[in-house]
């Protein structure tokens, strides 16, 4: 039993830990927008320090009782600024939500612009959607991936640039699995005389250690979550040049939120200090090499991959021409059943509800840490063949249920 002390108080929850644990040890997150902290990270973010209230920042608080809090504040500000190179960095955010919430706060005023990518291409929630505040607050237009090729249609992006005129143009994705070539956003930004937001929470991690080319230095504003590719738990940053320094801090406090979840700082500060390692780098490079082994296993299966490859963590599968019939939940479903745990996503083009749509989307970053290399990611793509081409077959349900826990058995996770 690890939550002996909650046991001791709260037998239900207490379970509810131990299963969640349990399932995590005993499954493989596929999930490209998951993985799994480190001890020493989960150590810090359950410190006392949940009990303090920080409004402000380190050296000007608005309560006494800040003088941990402000070190492991300005630990976590500039182990980010080593990460990430910015100028400024806030570590306050909640949320990557949070993060752009602060940025169009600080920026935008009701009513302005914002461009940004349709969700079914990728995009994300918070980038402007109906139902988000985003999306209720401001005026979004979209843009889109060219459906023939994947990547982003960058083209259109800069004639939506033109003709729309907004005043914040989103780049950064949840479901895109190609290099992001900001240089080209950040032009179609400046011809609009608009700010260019580079939304980088997937790939916050790959950026960090260079494996990805880093927007810092090109677009205004970035923003990013710490619980992705970077292993550092639950949370957003904002990055800026100094010259917005002082609006994104403002609109992080007290514009959008109070007191900062001082334990989830620490626990920012740990992942981060973990993310500076030599292991870290070798980390980031290897989660890329397996996304790529497990996109040309799935290809040599016959699956259709949108883009044709990654260049990142994830890859997104087209369901539809290799199994027509066979949809994205259904194959969640079954993946789920057998110990692989991932999520159905729309592809560029859908033609399926958002609930059940055509494709699949997978990531590396949790088995990485796992320690998961080429070869293994090439028999998980083997598994999920065998689990798509027959979601229902009992035998094959139960043989590749079997082989995920002896994978899950030698890769350990938490002791
Ligand atoms: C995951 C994600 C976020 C942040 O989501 P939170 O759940 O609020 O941390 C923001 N933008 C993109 C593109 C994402 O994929």
């Amino acid at each position: 039993m690890t939550y002996e002390t909650v046991a001791s108080v709260d037998q239900a929850v207490a379970e509810a830990l131990e299963g969640e644990r349990r399932r995590q040890n005993e499954t493989l997150s596929m999930i490209a927008s998951e993985n799994h902290v480190s001890e020493a990270v989960m150590e810090a973010q359950s410190s006392e320090l949940t009990n303090n209230y920080a409004e402000g920042y380190p050296g000007e608080r608005y309560y006494a009782g800040c003088e941990y809090a402000d070190e492991v504040e300005q630990l976590a500000i500039d182990r980010a600024k080593e990460l990430w190179g910015a100028d400024h960095v806030n570590v306050q955010p909640h949320s990557g939500s949070q993060a752009n919430m602060a940025v169009y706060l600080a920026m935008l005023d009701p009513g302005d612009k914002i461009l940004s990518l349709d969700l079914t291409h990728g995009g994300h929630l918070s980038h402007g959607h109906p139902a988000n505040f985003a999306g209720k607050t401001y005026e979004v237009e979209q843009y889109k991936v060219d459906e023939e090729t994947g990547y982003i249609d960058y083209e259109g992006l800069a004639a939506k640039a033109e003709s729309f005129d907004p005043d914040i143009i989103v780049s950064g994705y949840s479901a895109y699995p190609r290099e992001v070539e900001w240089e080209r956003i950040q032009k179609a930004a400046d011809s609009a005389d608009a700010y260019h937001l580079a939304d980088i929470a997937h790939i916050t991690g790959l950026v960090a250690a260079d494996v990805h080319a880093s927007p810092v230095g090109v677009a205004d504003f970035v923003t990013g979550s710490t619980h992705k590719t970077i292993r550092a738990g639950r949370g957003g940053i904002v990055m800026c040049d100094d010259e917005y320094a002082d609006a994104i801090d403002n609109a992080v406090f007290p514009g959008a939120q109070g007191g900062p979840a001082m334990h989830n700082i620490a626990g920012k500060a740990v992942g981060f200090g973990e993310a500076l390692s030599e292991d870290f780098q070798a980390y980031a490079e290897q989660t890329i090499a397996n996304a790529q082994a497990l996109a040309d296993r799935l290809q040599e299966h016959g699956f259709t991959l949108v883009s044709g490859g990654t260049d990142n963590h994830l890859l997104l599968v087209d369901l539809r021409p290799s199994h027509p019939d066979t949809t994205g939940k259904t194959v969640e479903s079954a993946l789920e059943s057998v110990g692989v745990v991932l999520n159905a996503n729309t592809v560029p083009g859908e033609t399926r509800s958002a609930f059940d749509p055509s494709g699949i989307r997978i990531g590396t970053p949790g088995v990485t840490t796992r320690g998961f290399t080429e070869s293994t990611c090439r028999e998980v793509a083997d598994l999920i063949a065998r689990i798509v081409d027959d979601p229902e077959d009992e035998e094959t349900l139960s043989a590749v249920a079997t082989r995920v826990d002896e994978l899950t058995d030698e890769y350990t996770l938490y002791e």
